[in-house]
């Protein structure tokens, strides 16, 4: 099976229709989104309709789609994160609510576990450093562990990350071996990238040969942030996607 995961597709539609056509010569037997599909960006019921539609089997909930419908105290958000969040609310539609409120937070298919933010919280957790990945490999069971949350591809395997070894960043086209060690893996954000490179992440899950190959896939920033600036979003959310910060 070759399988696509998508991650924090935060709403920016046009990152995810480019993500979807620079993929498509590759024949998917399916596509699985590790949540945050709505919030911060321009677009989100598109985003929904197009990810219920993409990702049938494998789709969970992150901590943006918990705020959109209600789940969340705002409180924690930060003001642009918070007014965002009321804007994505307000868009939605009762479907795509429903949508969301039906995600679960942790799926498990064969041997790998899927959440958004961690095995120990899925919501809300962020594996970015070996100490808390070397937590996390005691809070689920199989092999290899796919989340997102904090915006920035990386891999850790189990022994790198108990020897105290930080996550590797990989480079776009890099290819894992992911056949023997238990292995924690982030295919980056589609539609807001945070390590300083502004083009959009994800990563292709091979089950026969046992790889991951990370992608990074240049779009329409520009495009992007004129429906931002449509529909009157604020400002630092434009500027930060040229910078992928
Ligand atoms: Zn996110």
């Amino acid at each position: 099976m070759k399988i696509l995961i998508i991650s924090d597709v935060h709403a920016n539609v046009v990152a995810l229709e480019t993500v979807l056509k620079a993929t498509q010569d590759i024949e998917f037997d399916d596509i699985w989104s590790l949540g945050d599909v709505v919030g911060y960006g321009p677009k989100p019921c598109e985003c929904v309709d197009l990810v219920r539609e993409i990702a049938p089997n494998v789709s969970i909930i992150g901590n943006h789609d918990w705020a959109a419908i209600g789940r969340l105290d705002l409180e924690d958000f930060n003001p642009v994160a918070k007014y965002a969040s009321y804007w994505t609310t307000m868009k939605l539609g009762v479907g795509h609510l429903n949508y969301l409120e039906s995600l679960p937070n942790r799926m498990i298919e064969d041997d790998w576990t899927i959440v958004h933010g961690s095995p120990q919280h899925p919501v809300w957790e962020y594996v970015y450093n070996a100490r808390i990945a070397a937590i996390n490999f005691g809070f689920y069971d199989t092999r290899i562990c796919f989340l997102g949350h904090t915006h920035i591809q990386l891999y850790i395997t189990e022994e790198s990350a108990k020897s105290n070894i930080q996550p590797k960043q990989p480079s776009d086209g890099q290819v894992i071996d992911v056949g023997e060690e238990r292995i924690i893996i982030n295919p980056g954000s589609v539609g807001q990238p945070r390590d300083g490179d502004p083009r959009a992440g994800c990563a292709i899950f091979d089950t026969e040969q046992m790889t991951v190959t990370f992608r990074r896939i240049p779009y329409d920033i520009k495009l992007t942030q004129q429906q931002l600036r449509e529909e009157g979003l604020p400002e630092s959310l434009i500027l930060r996607l040229s910078m992928g910060v």
